[in-house]
């Protein structure tokens, strides 16, 4: 086996990876993760890791799960690959479509598959255009977002998130999108005289004034993560997502769900919406659908949108080789029936979920803390200069990024969204290791409190 170094040494030179200032990484190697077994990850100089982030948001049922590697074996050897666009179809594709029709709200019949999470926002752009031009409104092209939303890498997925650095490197976004203010209380300067639950409305009607900027007759969509992720886990008020839909409802555009992170339990619920309080139009999936062991994504289509494509009479001119990939389809599979074995939704909603809550309450108590957030098990740990005001670190101390890095150096992935510290681990976390993951938390947060102290 090689060394670290050894590694280190031929990362550097050959693989250039995502988000990644290359510089930075020679300089310091990258971390070598070799194996994983449950909620820990090790690397190659035997560290056992807590890993809080289930991967990139997408180790759902833990790492190690026997029956996701059989299912894949199996599928391999039965029938490793066959497409569906030669009017041909396989069984994993058809019993998972099958599945995700039964686990999903009763609007959603359908589902269109892909690889990737970016890959099925790029599918929503071209559907929803799709539909207005088989309703006969072609000039309803214009789909609205959210700024800090994360929606994917593609250009479409890129266009529809709104992340300002993404969007200054390859002139996004695309024509026809547009974006709204985030709903976050807290980053907004809890704005005077406004509870949370009022500043959730003045946050939706943003929506409303965008529509009436752009005119009614041009909107297709309204795009969102029921709790924004990569932006930092901004769980919004919960006045904020019915009042979405009544503006959504009221000039009759399609609102889509990003289920990628909030999808297969993360809240609490099969699905984000469903905690929300929304009846989405289309979902967008991937990560937590198979738990990451292989690639897959799609996008879950409700009735209005399904029925209109499928009476169309010509083609949707769009599909990937991978759409419906039978050993995607199978690891899927037996992901989802192990969520359901394991019960593991009801185990965030009833117990995990409401321990994290009162876990992280506590952290509130800590001097850098300004405000804690969690939904399901997801979490958010606001770091500012001064509790009681709330005004930030000067942005060139990048505590986020030290506190990180006390994380790494202690045992623990957790993720800094400039100096929003955030969690979400595999949902087969148990009490004990969510106190585990406390005292990792708190032990980093007072390291990093002693090196501003210094
Ligand atoms: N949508 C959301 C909400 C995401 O968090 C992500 C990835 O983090 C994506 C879409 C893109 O998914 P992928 O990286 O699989 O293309």
């Amino acid at each position: 086996a090689r060394s670290t170094r050894e590694w280190q040494a031929a990362d550097a030179a050959h693989f250039l990876h995502p988000f990644t200032d290359h510089g930075a990484l020679a300089k310091k190697g990258a971390r070598i993760v070799t194996r994983a077994e449950n909620i820990y990850i090790w690397d190659s100089e035997g560290h056992k890791i807590l890993d809080a982030m289930s991967g990139l948001w997408c180790v759902n049922t833990g790492y190690g799960q026997q029956s996701l590697v059989d299912a894949a074996a199996r599928q391999m050897q039965e029938l490793p690959f066959y497409n569906a666009f030669f009017q041909t179809s396989t069984p994993p594709a058809i019993e998972l479509a099958e599945l995700l029709a039964q686990v999903s709200p009763p609007q959603f019949k359908h589902v269109f598959f892909t690889s990737s999470g970016s890959e099925g926002n790029d599918t929503v752009v071209r559907m929803v255009r799709r539909y207005w031009d088989l309703q006969g409104q072609p000039e309803r092209h214009v789909i609205i977002g959210r700024r800090n939303g994360y929606h994917g890498s593609t250009m479409a997925g890129a266009s529809l998130g709104g992340m300002s650095g993404m969007h200054a490197q390859g002139g996004l976004p695309i024509p026809g999108i547009v974006h709204i203010e985030q709903p976050h209380w807290y980053l907004h300067g809890r704005p005077a005289g406004q509870s949370r639950d009022e500043f959730g409305i003045t946050a939706a009607r943003w929506l409303e004034e965008a529509i009436l900027a752009v005119g009614p007759s041009k909107v297709a969509a309204f795009i969102g993560e029921p709790v924004q992720g990569a932006g930092g886990v901004i769980v919004p008020p919960s006045t904020y997502w019915p009042e979405i839909q009544r503006i959504c409802d009221k000039y009759g555009i399609l609102l889509v769900s990003d289920e990628v992170i909030c999808g297969f339990g993360r809240t609490g619920q099969w699905f984000g919406g469903e905690t929300m309080g929304t009846r989405p139009d289309l979902m967008t999936f991937a990560k937590g659908v198979t738990s990451g062991y292989v690639p897959l994504g799609g996008v879950l289509v409700g009735e209005r949108v399904a029925n209109a494509l499928i009476e169309a009479g010509t083609d949707f001119e769009h599909g990937f080789t991978y759409s419906g990939h039978p050993v995607a389809c199978a690891v899927a599979l037996a992901n989802i029936r192990l969520i359901q074995r394991l019960n593991l939704v009801e185990h965030v909603r009833q117990d995990v979920g409401p321990y994290l809550a009162e876990r992280f309450a506590e952290l509130s108590a800590h001097p850098l803390v300004g405000e804690t957030q969690t939904c399901g098990l997801m979490g958010a740990v606001q770091l500012v200069k001064d509790k009681a005001s709330g005004a930030p670190f000067a942005s060139e101390l990048s505590v986020g990024m030290v506190c990180r890095g006390h994380c790494f150096g202690n045992g623990l992935i957790m993720r800094a969204v400039g100096d929003r510290m955030i969690i979400a681990p595999p949902l087969v976390i148990s009490r004990g290791q969510i106190d585990e993951l406390m005292q990792l938390i708190k032990r980093c947060l007072d390291l990093t409190l002693d090196d501003l102290r210094q």
